[in-house]
């Protein structure tokens, strides 16, 4: 029986790789990946590359297809590598692979890779936490599968110093509403960050009440951010705004 490494991918950028990760993929038979990892981190693989693809919305794999398809590849190789996206640990069902595979006897190990709320951080050169100001980080998602129980994020962002917000890019007009609605103050101060430590990431400041405007047009992965951390670049945001709207 082989070992499965549940590798992260990190957030684009190939060069956030670890060395490990870089390591488990030259050593891999077989490569089972998401649909959002660059061809460069594959390259990193001489073994057989396996798309099994979950971009919300459209082609997905069922996760017991996936898990099934990981045993027999490691009753069959040596090393088998799932890469997913930023970290594996986060927002990645890792535990539904990690268990089914423990619970066939076999043998996983993670690789953990850089996830989206620190590489948009990273970024915008902005910390999420800040020495007397912001003492806590969220990391949330408002999406629910089918028949699973109702999610505690509106809490927990209205709870946090700042938040990170995975997967909501496309719900924002919601989320706006189901925070402000929460009693989170509608100049709460945010940051959009598409594509992060990639060539074509972009990001936007503004405030919760702006966030559909402010999310309009990305369409790649995109997080959500949100504190008093972003203050200082939101106000100047703000500024820039209005100074464009009195020169026209
Ligand atoms: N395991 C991943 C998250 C998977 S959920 C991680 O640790 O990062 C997918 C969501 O992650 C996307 O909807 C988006 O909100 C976020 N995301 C992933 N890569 C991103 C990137 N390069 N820039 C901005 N957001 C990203």
């Amino acid at each position: 029986m082989g070992t499965v490494y549940l590798v992260g991918a990190g957030p684009g950028a190939a060069d956030l790789l670890t060395l490990r990760a870089a390591r488990a993929l030259a050593e891999a038979d077989v490569v089972f990946h998401d649909a959002l990892v660059p061809a460069e981190i594959l390259e990193l693989s001489a073994g057989k590359k396996v798309p099994v693809g979950k971009r919300s919305g459209r082609f997905a794999t069922a996760q017991h297809f996936i898990n099934k398809r990981l045993l027999d590849a490691a009753r069959e190789h040596r090393v088998v590598v799932r890469l997913k996206g930023g970290d594996p640990m986060i927002f990645g069902r890792a535990h539904e692979e990690i268990s089914y595979l423990l619970r066939h006897g076999v043998r996983v190990e993670v690789v953990p890779g850089v996830t989206a709320a620190l590489a948009a951080s990273a970024e915008l050169g902005i910390s999420l936490t800040r020495r007397g100001a912001a003492r806590t980080v969220a990391f949330v998602t408002p999406r629910v599968g089918q028949g699973e129980a109702p999610s505690s994020w509106v809490r927990t962002v209205v709870a946090a110093d700042t938040a990170a917000i995975y997967m909501g890019a496309g719900e924002s007009v919601g989320i706006a509403a189901a925070l402000i609605e929460a009693g989170l103050d509608a100049g709460t101060p945010v940051a959009v960050v598409e594509n992060a430590s990639l060539r074509n990431g972009k990001k936007k400041f503004g405030v919760l009440a702006d966030l559909p405007a402010l999310t309009d047009g990305f369409e790649g992965p995109t997080l959500i951010l949100l504190g008093e951390v972003f203050s200082e670049a939101a106000a100047a945001a703000l500024q820039a705004t209005t100074r464009t709207a009195r020169a026209r």
